[in-house]
């Protein structure tokens, strides 16, 4: 099963290479078929989607280019020319098909309409009003990048399994050691 901790779409995406900051990042997407079902859970298309080895090599090409435009837009760095031009180019291109049925609603997609789902979502993240709300995870070792929408922008974690978690066991060990004199710190999500 893969995470979804974001809040949108491109956030989660690029999440897919996972604790960026340790020597050896964990890949998410290591095959074909963990990339459909990435396409699956994320919820761009109900219907099975066949993905072949240069779809998913598309994919991580892809990945990249959405990471690099974060990751400026993130540190008020001009946008490096290729990614910007690939995530554009991709955002051009048809999107998944959404249709309403007696059981609500349908949507489906091609490799191709689901890279231009993402494209788009990473489009306007960036470029639109959640530009400002964007935050890397506290874990100093994970670097998914989540849209922070609590009251007052106090969310630390991209979640609470396992980062959160992590920090509130170390903060428990912490006070258990301090004979429990100290008084409980918040951890919030
Ligand atoms: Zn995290």
């Amino acid at each position: 099963m893969h995470a979804f901790p974001g809040g949108a779409l491109a956030l989660d995406f690029a999440g897919t290479l996972r604790y960026r900051h340790r020597s050896q990042p964990r890949e998410d997407m290591p095959t074909p078929e963990s990339l459909g079902a990435w396409f699956r859970e994320s919820g761009i298309t109900e219907r099975e989607i066949t993905v072949k080895a240069a779809d998913l090599r598309e994919a991580l090409t892809l990945r990249e280019a959405v990471y690099r435009l974060i990751l400026a837009t993130m540190s008020g760095q001009d946008y490096d020319r290729d990614a910007l031009t690939l995530v554009n180019n991709y955002a051009r291109k048809p999107t998944p098909v959404l249709q309403l049925t007696s059981r609500g609603r349908h949507v489906e997609a091609s490799v191709e309409q689901a890279f231009a789902a993402v494209a788009q979502d990473a489009v306007s993240v960036l470029g639109g009003p959640d530009v400002r709300l964007l935050k890397e995870c506290s874990d100093p070792e994970c670097s998914q990048v989540y849209i922070d929408r609590s009251r007052g922008a106090r969310r630390e974690w991209c979640a609470m399994d396992p980062c959160g978690n992590k920090f509130k066991a170390a903060a428990y060990r912490a006070r258990k050691r301090l004979g429990g004199k100290s008084r409980a710190s918040t951890v919030s999500l």
